[in-house]
């Protein structure tokens, strides 16, 4: 087993918009370059973390992992693809949820061992019964390194496995005791394994290579990029092994009230997946057409917020029949900078991110589409971006509700006293914001949009209604006492 750090830690921003969770990638592919399959399979998937990200690799008898914090191309080198040899791997990009974020024990894979053996383990997602088992483990003499929900998983995968005397039967017992969302990918030096919560709070899809081999991954746009069929998804409660003996598949736990995170088709799934049978290409549109039958205004450009607020806009323009254009470009590689900005570059704020294309907007009346306001100061600056370029008004059309409750299945949508929405009616965000207009999607249209019912949809942070039971000492300090605004 190797496990090497590769630099030094590196320092984050916080952005005003949900925060990714992360993204797993698995495969199993005798005869192909696993390691250069899963690079590029995490490259499809940053957008879910930019923090760590990591790649473990086995080849029967040896089990080798690389880590680090920072983006997918900082942490891999051509030098660390070659000392990654196997036929089975696993790989992850991170934004921690629970865990100190800057630290390289939380990048995962979470390596542990198991006896003589080795297991590597990637979650995304947040379980919501972490303390009472991190007690309950503790009590019994378990040790930690990181601060992880995700080395609670893999303590629990170990101490159950060496019981059972059964990897499967370890699992089967931990996915017994642990609540919340997960999505996980775990390799030992002989077999690939992935399972997923009951509710399957988040994606998780399983593909085939041209040559047979098979792949994990959070979305299809990570399938696509190694040229991976897709064929079909992880059943939310099911357990997969794939190893010499193919593929074997067990529901290890029954399946529940499904419960798929919403907020994928509006911001955190990229354009070119496939989710629930559903584009999310098309499933945007569909809710920037609907925001145009809902809250029509008259104008004379219709512009996206890059990158999620694009397809919205598109839909918006051609309900509506105002021109689409494009008014913002963003500065792609600043994005989630690792490179902390000066403090008198950080008063630009969200010019550092967008850049108005000044002769297209200066003049001009503009729609401007996008996904969600969580804490405001974003759009605020955002629409005064726009005014400064000349815009002479600015009509925000917002693809989902009003943020107003916390998240607790693996987004960071911190504190209710931090979602704007939680206190402030629509007129007074849209004051706050410096809109001419302000307008929200609804629950219903947004869930029409993709062509499914609510109540196969985690619909939390709009409702309040959690679909998994949230234990009083993980809520407690996120709500607001007083219930939020209608
Ligand atoms: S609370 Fe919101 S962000 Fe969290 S899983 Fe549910 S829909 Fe997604």
């Amino acid at each position: 087993m190797t496990d090497r750090v590769a630099s030094t830690p590196l320092t984050t921003e916080h952005p005003d918009r949900p925060e990714e969770a992360c993204g797993v990638f698995g495969v199993y592919a005798p005869g192909e370059d696993v390691a250069r399959l899963i690079y590029f399979g995490l490259h499809a998937l940053q957008h879910r973390g930019q923090e760590s990200a990591g790649i473990a690799v086995a080849d029967g008898h040896t089990l080798t992992v690389v880590k680090n914090l920072g983006l997918v191309p900082q942490v891999f080198k051509e030098s660390d693809l070659a000392t990654l040899q196997g036929h089975l791997g696993i790989g992850h990009t991170r934004y921690s949820t629970t865990g100190a974020s800057s630290r390289w024990e939380n990048a995962q894979p979470m390596l542990s061992s198991i006896g003589p053996n080795t297991i590597a383990l990637a979650h995304n997602g947040n379980l919501v019964n972490t303390l009472e088992l991190r007690q309950q483990l503790k009590g019994a003499g378990f040790r930690f390194r990181s601060t992880t929900d995700s080395e609670v998983i893999a303590s629990l995968v170990d101490h159950f496995t060496q019981l059972h005397n059964s990897i499967r039967g370890g699992i089967r017992e931990t996915m017994r005791l642990i609540t919340g969302a997960y999505s996980v990918v775990l390799m030992t030096e002989e077999a690939l394994y992935a399972f997923r919560d009951p509710h399957g709070v988040r994606p998780l899809v399983l593909g085939m290579t041209q040559n047979g081999g098979w792949v994990v991954a959070s979305e299809t746009c990570a399938l696509d990029i190694v040229g991976a069929r897709y064929v079909r998804d992880v059943v939310p409660g099911e357990m997969i092994k794939i190893g010499p003996n193919g593929l074997e598949s067990e529901q290890a736990v029954p399946e529940d009230r499904h419960a798929l995170c919403i907020f994928e088709f509006v911001y955190f799934a990229r354009p070119d997946s496939v989710l629930n049978d559903c584009s999310l290409y098309e499933a945007r549109m569909r809710m920037g057409e609907a925001m145009a039958r809902t809250a029509p205004v008259e104008a004379d450009l219709v512009i996206g917020v890059p990158d999620t607020g694009g397809p919205a806009a598109v839909g918006f323009a051609n309900a509506s029949g105002i021109p689409y254009a494009e008014g913002l470009v963003k500065n792609r590689y600043v994005g989630r900078t690792f490179i902390s900005p000066t403090q008198s570059l950080r008063q630009q704020g969200i010019r550092l991110k967008l850049n108005p294309l000044k002769h297209v907007i200066a003049g001009k009346r503009l729609v401007v589409v996008d996904d969600s306001i969580v804490r405001g100061n974003t759009t605020r600056q955002l629409v005064a971006l726009l005014k400064d370029a000349g815009a002479t008004e600015v009509h925000m059309r917002i693809t989902s509700p009003p943020v107003k409750w916390p998240c607790f299945y693996g987004i960071d949508t911190d504190t209710q006293e931090q979602l704007i929405a939680s206190d402030h009616t629509v007129e007074e965000i849209r004051e706050h914001i410096g809109a001419d207009s302000l307008a929200y999607l609804s629950v219903e249209d947004m869930v029409a949009a993709t062509g499914r019912e609510a109540d196969e949809y985690c619909l939390a942070c709009f409702t309040g209604e959690y679909p998994i039971d949230i234990p009083e000492s993980v809520k407690r300090g996120k709500f607001r006492l007083e219930a939020p605004v209608a």
